[in-house]
Formats: C-alpha cells, structure tokens, sequence
C-alpha cells in the first residue's frame, strides 16, 4: 500500500509573516505521518523559518527549484546542499513553469534528481502536456519521455524514492481539473514506464501525484483512483483552512 503524499505548491506567493501564521494554524492539525506525507514547498527566502516552526510537527518543508551542482558561480541559484544543510526535505523539480519560463531541459531535470538524492532531498518530480499535445494523442509519449529522461541512471532504489507529480499544463490554475479517469490513466502510464526502466517492484513502490485545480472538492475522487497516490497542489494550498481539508482525504 503506498503512502498518500499531499504537497502544497506556494509557487511565489505569500510574504514570510503569511507563511509563518499559515504553518502556525496548520502545524498541530496535520494528519500523522504514518497515514499521509504532508508538505508545503515554499519560496526559496522561507524555507529556513518554516523548516524550524515546522519542527517535531508532521508538515514536511520543500522547496520549488533548485540547482544540481553543490555550489558554484551561479548567481541567484539555491544548490541541494544548502536545502540539505538546512533540514528541508522535499524539492519540487521540472515544474511546468520551470521548464517554460527558466528553460528547464530533460537533461537538467535529470541531474537535478540525482543531485538530490545525493544530498538527502526527496524529489518531486513533474511531468505533463500542454493541450496540444493532448490533443494530438500525444499525451502518453510526452509523459513517458519526461519520465525515462528524469529517472534516467538512478537505482532502482532511489526511483521506489522519487515521486512524480502528473500535471497537465492546460489544468494547471485553469479551474479545469483532467478527470479523474484521465488523470489515472496518464498516472497508470507512468507507472508502466517505471516499470520498464527499473522493474515491478519500483512500478509498484513509487508514488504518483495528480497536479492541476485540485481542491478540497475533486481531490477524495482523484485520490479513489487506482495510481494516484496524492497530489499537488498550487492554489488550493495557500489557505491554512482548505490545505487542511486537502489533508483529510489522504
Ligand atoms: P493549481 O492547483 O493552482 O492548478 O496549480 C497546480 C500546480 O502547478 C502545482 O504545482
């Protein structure tokens, strides 16, 4: 049986105090850690606070990017070994927005998740199309490709690690959510990757989130599917009241 895992995107939103009050309402209700994984991927400036207030609870700290080298001359950038240093646990790798604003490649993706698991941070990989590609009954080739490239050279253990987040660009903060039949579908596809790479054992272990619109309202459906194994989450996230509903379902 695998572990829900149910992780809030804040993507760049809120201001430190909103972050600080938002883990201050939620830090004592979070479902044990035994039943569900949760987690809060927060900008880059909050993550020391946060992971310190967050202590002893059972919220999770993640971060929404980073670099794969453990430090260089590379201006502006955030490496694995200070996420690592620090404590956080979780990092958000490929994100849509990452790829097509900031030119986030396959090839870097991959190091990226290498580079985590180097350095202790659980990865949470996205994958997804745009609506054309769905469209053109491309969908499949182009999740499975971004799997096999990101998976690409890791051992089977540390892809039973990895979790992937299947996020169609066209639902993401569009209010259309794929169904929840689509989105199993897809997910069942990335697992059938997985097991193509690195095994059954490793199709069956890894964890696969659904990403797009998800709310407090569709997410007990999504959840019910057979490969989805949790989601996440921008919007819906943000307020410490509905993040906590989107908690109760996992
Ligand atoms: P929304 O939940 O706002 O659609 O965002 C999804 C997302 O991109 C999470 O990473």
């Amino acid at each position: 049986m695998r572990k829900p895992i149910i992780a809030g995107n804040w993507k760049m939103f809120k201001h430190l105090s909103d972050a600080v009050e938002f883990v201050e309402a939620v830090k004592s209700s979070i479902p044990n850690k035994e039943k569900v994984d949760s987690v809060i991927c927060a900008p880059a400036l909050f993550l020391p606070t946060l992971v310190e207030q967050a202590k002893g609870s059972n919220l999770a700290i993640g971060a929404q990017t980073m670099h794969f080298e453990k430090e260089g001359a590379f201006t502006g950038e955030v490496s694995p070994s200070q996420l690592s240093d620090i404590a956080v646990s979780y990092v958000v790798l490929g994100h849509s927005e990452r790829r097509e604003y900031y030119n986030e490649t396959d090839a870097a993706v991959n190091k990226k998740t290498q580079a985590a698991f180097e350095y202790n941070l659980t990865p949470i990989v996205c994958v997804g199309e745009t609506l054309e590609e769905r469209e053109a009954g491309n969908t499949v080739a182009k999740v499975a490709g971004q799997v096999r490239a990101a998976l690409e050279g890791l051992s089977t253990e540390q892809v039973k690690q990895t979790v992937i987040a299947y996020e169609p660009i066209w639902a993401i903060g569009t209010g259309k959510t794929a169904t929840a039949e689509d989105a199993n579908e897809v997910c069942g596809a990335v697992r059938a990757t997985v097991q193509e790479i690195a095994g059954p054992d490793a199709a069956a272990a890894i964890r696969i989130q659904y990403g797009g619109s998800v709310k407090p309202e569709n997410i007990v459906e999504l959840l019910s599917m057979e490969h989805i194994d949790g989601a996440l989450v921008g919007g819906a996230s943000l307020q410490s009241d509905s993040y906590l509903r989107l908690l109760e379902a996992g």
